[in-house]
C-alpha cells in the first residue's frame, strides 16, 4: 500500500471517532505526513524514525500511547503520570488534601 506523504491536512475541525474536537493547545502539534495529533514535541520526534513516521503499531511497541481520545505521548509511564495528576486535580478541588486530623 502506497501512502501520498505530502498529502495537505484538510482545513477542517478534526473529530476523532468519539466525536471529540482535536485541538493544538500548548505543546501539542500534528504529524503533517501521519496527520496523528501528538501531546509533546518530545512525543512527535519520538514517532519519526530515519525520515519516516512510525505506524500506530510500531509508536505502541516504543511505548508510546494515546491519551484524551487523540493525542500520542512518548512514554505509557506519562499518560499514566498525566492521568494521576488530573485525577489528583479533580479530587483536590472537592477537598482539600490538607488535614489536620
Ligand atoms: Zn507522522
Amino acid at each position: 500500500m502506497r501512502y501520498k506523504e505530502e498529502a495537505p491536512i484538510p482545513n477542517k475541525r478534526n473529530l476523532n471517532p468519539d466525536g471529540i474536537e482535536l485541538s493544538l493547545t500548548g505543546d501539542r502539534n500534528q504529524c503533517r505526513v501521519c496527520t496523528e495529533y501528538f501531546n509533546s514535541t518530545h512525543a512527535f520526534d519520538k514517532h519519526r524514525r530515519n525520515g519516516k513516521c512510525l505506524t500506530r503499531a510500531e509508536m505502541t511497541r516504543r511505548g508510546m500511547t494515546m491519551i484524551n481520545g487523540g493525542y500520542w505521548v512518548g512514554a505509557v509511564m506519562d499518560s499514566n503520570a498525566l492521568e494521576l495528576r488530573s485525577r489528583v486535580r479533580q479530587a483536590g478541588e472537592e477537598e482539600p488534601l490538607r488535614s489536620n486530623a
